[in-house]
């Protein structure tokens, strides 16, 4: 019998045994860099010779790992071995799925300090969002374990109906793929594999080129835990080589995504197409972006409101789906909210993520850092530069870290640009609404629907956005950011995806297809 599922506790570095574990881990870490990560295809561990670099992006002279570069024929024989690890995979018991599940969540937890570690490392998370990833990735294998032994280890409610025995059965779909990206490297790729597997699936890993070596962790982690070989395959390489080519194989039963819209709607698309000997409509399960809002009136607590406006536009560098991107502030209350979020977004420390004090790392890459500047030029036409803008330490740059100062535009319009388009990056758009009216509809105003926050003591108001702020998560008097397993199930409307539900009681439905038995007796 388990035990009920319980979040995996943030840790406290403020002192003591954490924050010594910590540092421990980051210095260990810091010796393993540069090593070789293998392609993992039924079970065997391929090092191609072409590699592909993992970058630290505070320190872009680091190489984090080399991943294998996987060739399409490599890609091929992932999809097969997935294919015929489903033949044993799909018939083995749930309890045992479950198992290998709650032993991963184990040694992730084991190893949690060391995969917070890589993390700084490869993708430039500070220690409270490396961590919280971590604990996010422990919750997705003990929720799903717990999800999947209520789905296919108990029997399904049915009407009663005399003289037959009915029966309703969750059963697998067949081989997949999980094409996380690369912002939560350890959280998303973990959701995105074991939902599946736990429920009889297999599955090929494609992960982001950006955080190839976390994936590479997941897997062994998975392996220690007992997962037979072919279950999960590991393909690391170039999107324009293996991208296409694996949505478009025809054993592909279904594709769970998370990515950029653009990316999102060409897979869905390529999804819909039937190739030649697939006998089944590909199932594409896909996540996107947001332009998410934090709307403030004039009853609010707007300290509160400009400390969560700063949190959710600037964590992890604002390289979240749930970042706060636009806030819409009443006209009331605007300037003083503005004012506090200038004085807490200036106090915001950049700098190296392996120091506990960052509260801002690098942004991922040269790409990156290229759009979201050429954004904070489109900001000086659509607005006011309020805060940040270029980075002018050179200290922190010396190293070509991909530093960008948290950047806030005054008096953007609400069709501006970077009011309307995903920037991905630490750049926030400060709206003037005229009542709350205005601030609503100019929250929903936008392709997207993923996040959205209102900072209100008016119920009146909070009710009225409870029926109508169109997002899939809504947040009141809090941040937008960090929802929760199983508290917040976590998954947007419109661009933003395909109105799923990560962390929910009813994702793993999506992985299965069900299945009625009637006897008569
Ligand atoms: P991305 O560029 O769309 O990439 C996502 C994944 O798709 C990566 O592994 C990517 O590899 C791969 N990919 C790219 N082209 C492909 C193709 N033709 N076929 C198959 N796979 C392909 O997104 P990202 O930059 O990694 O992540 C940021 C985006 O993810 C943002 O838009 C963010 O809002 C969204 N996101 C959404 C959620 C959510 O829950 N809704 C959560 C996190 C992030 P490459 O890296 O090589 O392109």
């Amino acid at each position: 019998m388990l035990t009920p599922f319980q979040n995996e506790p943030f840790g406290n570095f403020d002192s003591g045994n954490r924050r010594a574990a910590m540092q421990r881990a980051i210095r260990h870490v810091a010796g393993q860099q540069g090593g070789t990560y293998p392609l993992v295809i039924g079970g065997e561990h391929i090092i191609t010779e072409r590699k592909l670099a993992s970058i630290n992006p505070a320190e872009p002279k680091k190489v984090v790992g080399y991943a294998s570069n996987a060739s399409q024929e490599q890609a091929h024989q992932a999809v097969v071995a997935a294919d015929a690890a489903f033949r044993t995979w799909s018939r083995t018991p749930v309890s045992a799925r479950a198992q290998v599940l709650l032993r991963a969540a184990a040694i992730m937890r084991r190893r949690k300090e060391e995969l917070a570690a890589w993390m700084m490392h490869e993708v430039s998370k500070n220690w409270v969002e490396a961590d919280a990833d971590v604990a996010e990735a422990i919750d997705f294998c003990e929720w799903y374990a717990r999800q999947a032994l209520a789905l296919q280890g108990e029997r399904q409610p049915l009407v009663p109906y005399p003289g037959e025995f009915n029966e309703l059965r969750y059963i697998p779909l067949g081989p997949g793929l999980a094409i996380p990206p690369w912002n939560f490297p350890l959280a998303i790729a973990t959701t995105l594999t074991v939902a599946p597997i736990v429920v009889g699936n297999t599955v090929v890993l494609k992960p982001s080129p950006r955080a190839p070596v976390m994936a590479n962790l997941l897997v062994q982690i998975l392996e220690e835990a007992g997962l037979p070989p072919g279950v999960v395959n590991l393909i690391t390489g170039e999107d324009a080589v293996i991208g296409d080519f694996l949505v478009d194989h025809p054993l592909v039963r279904f594709i769970g995504f998370t990515g950029s819209k653009n990316v999102g709607l060409r897979i869905q698309q390529r999804a819909a197409v039937r190739q030649p000997g697939q006998n089944w409509l590909k199932r594409p399960i896909l996540e996107m972006g947001g332009k998410d809002a934090i709307i403030v009136d004039e009853t609010a607590d707007l300290e509160a409101a400009a400390t969560g406006i700063v949190v959710s536009a600037f964590g992890f560098q604002g390289q979240k789906c749930s970042a706060c991107s636009r806030a819409i502030v009443v006209d009331q209350v605007y300037d003083q909210v503005l004012q506090w979020v200038i004085e807490k977004t200036k106090a915001l420390r950049l700098g190296n993520p392996t120091k506990p004090e960052t509260d801002m790392g690098a942004v991922i890459d040269q790409r990156a850092f290229d759009s979201i500047s050429q954004y904070i030029a489109i900001g000086q036409e659509e607005g006011r530069l309020v805060a940040g803008g270029e980075v002018i330490d050179h200290e922190l740059v010396k190293d070509g870290g991909f530093f960008i100062n948290p950047t806030v535009f005054a008096d953007v319009k609400p069709h501006a640009r970077i009011a309307q388009e995903e920037i991905f990056g630490p750049v926030l758009a400060f709206i003037r609404a005229a009542n709350f009216d205005e601030a609503l509809a100019i929250a929903n105003d936008t392709e997207y629907g993923l996040t959205g926050g209102l900072y209100s003591r008016n119920l009146e108001r909070l009710e009225r956005a409870r029926e109508e702020f169109h997002v899939g998560n809504l947040y009141f008097n809090r941040k937008c950011t960090g929802a929760l397993v199983g508290v917040q199930p976590f998954g947007g409307f419109n661009m933003s995806g395909t109105d799923s539900k990560a962390g929910g009681s009813d994702y793993l439905h999506l992985f299965t297809q069900p299945k009625v038995i009637s006897e008569r007796f």
